[in-house]
């Protein structure tokens, strides 16, 4: 284990404080992001860069990705520069919630390299990231799974899913979607409550102890919405991802989801009002706007 060099492909806000949780644990670490600069602080800490993922590659066994979108994700993997075209790495792990389809695709592509793939879902937000608690949803060869799960563990709790390619894809945006409905609902409730004259924190502290409480109510809410700082780390074009990839997905399989739906709808009305960048938690500025108020302590 301490001969083997891990490689860390997608240094944002999740990746670099995975990342910084390996190096802490021991690990020696090869990372690379398309954006210059960015991996400095970790380099600090004692990890090395790598210019390209065909580089990492070449020079690390294990290669884990947290990257933004379905399309990236399989450039990193599969591409002409990618990590499959590097001559070391016998297996890669993504990280990303990047949808059932291109968890198939990468994983054909290594096994028909003779190597390994598991797709590997996380939730837990930045906090969860830089802590080591976070969710981690995995499926892959179940046989290979007993040697990665130590290293899973530094990032959080596992939760092996099965074998079949995509099956903590699909895990994970099951639960995104209900994490993006929980917001979308509850801003709506509580815009309300507070053109009724609630205080919004009394909202939140009633509805926890109570059958409407949600992870909106229990942490967006109280962190982000209320205090006006709407950083809760989740921008609102990756949010539109999920639920879009969600959707899309259900769509195919006969399974309607009307819910989903309008809250993805919701989702691009923040993203055409406040941008992709912006915080998911501006969806509760919608609302407001809509309702006109102002959810903050009185
Ligand atoms: P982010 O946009 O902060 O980070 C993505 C990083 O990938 C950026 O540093 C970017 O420069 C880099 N990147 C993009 N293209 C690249 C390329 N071709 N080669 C190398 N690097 C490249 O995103 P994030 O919030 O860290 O999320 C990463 C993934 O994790 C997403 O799939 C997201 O849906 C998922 N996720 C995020 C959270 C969260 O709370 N932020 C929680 C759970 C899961």
């Amino acid at each position: 284990m301490t001969d083997e060099v891990l490689g860390f492909i997608g240094l944002g806000q999740m990746g670099s404080r995975m990342a910084a949780r390996l190096l802490e644990a021991g690990h020696k670490v090869v990372v690379c992001d398309r954006v210059p600069g960015i991996v400095a602080e970790l380099v600090a800490k004692g990890a090395t860069e790598a210019a390209s993922p065909r580089e990492v590659g070449d020079r690390a066994d294990l290669v884990f990705a947290s990257l933004p979108t379905p399309a990236i994700l399989r450039d990193v993997a599969l591409g002409p520069d990618g990590v499959i075209a590097g001559q070391r790495a016998r297996c890669f792990v993504d990280l990303s919630t990047t949808g059932p389809r291109v968890a198939g695709e990468v994983a054909a592509g290594f096994a028909e390299a003779g190597r390994t793939t598991f797709d590997c879902p996380v939730s837990g937000g930045k906090s969860g990231a830089a802590a080591g608690t976070l969710a981690l949803m995995v499926s892959g060869p179940r046989g290979e799974y007993d040697a990665l799960e130590p290293v899973l563990k530094v990032f959080g709790k596992p939760f092996f899913c099965g074998e079949k390619p995509g099956s903590a894809q699909v895990m994970k945006l099951c639960n995104n979607m209900l994490a993006a409905t929980a917001l979308v609902a509850s801003s709506e409730a509580i815009a309300m409550g507070v053109k009724a004259g609630l205080d919004p924190a009394l909202m939140c502290e009633v509805i926890n102890a109570s059958s409407g409480r949600n992870s909106a109510t229990q942490d967006k809410f109280p962190r982000a919405v209320i205090p006006r700082s709407f950083d809760f780390g989740f921008t609102t074009g990756l949010s539109m991802k999920d639920v879009g990839l969600c959707v899309s997905e259900a769509e195919g399989m006969g399974v309607p989801m009307l819910v989903g739906s309008a809250v993805l709808q919701m989702l691009g009305v923040t993203a055409a009002t406040y941008g992709k960048e912006s915080d998911f938690t501006s969806v509760a500025k919608i609302l407001e706007n809509w309702a006109g108020v102002e959810i903050r302590k009185p």
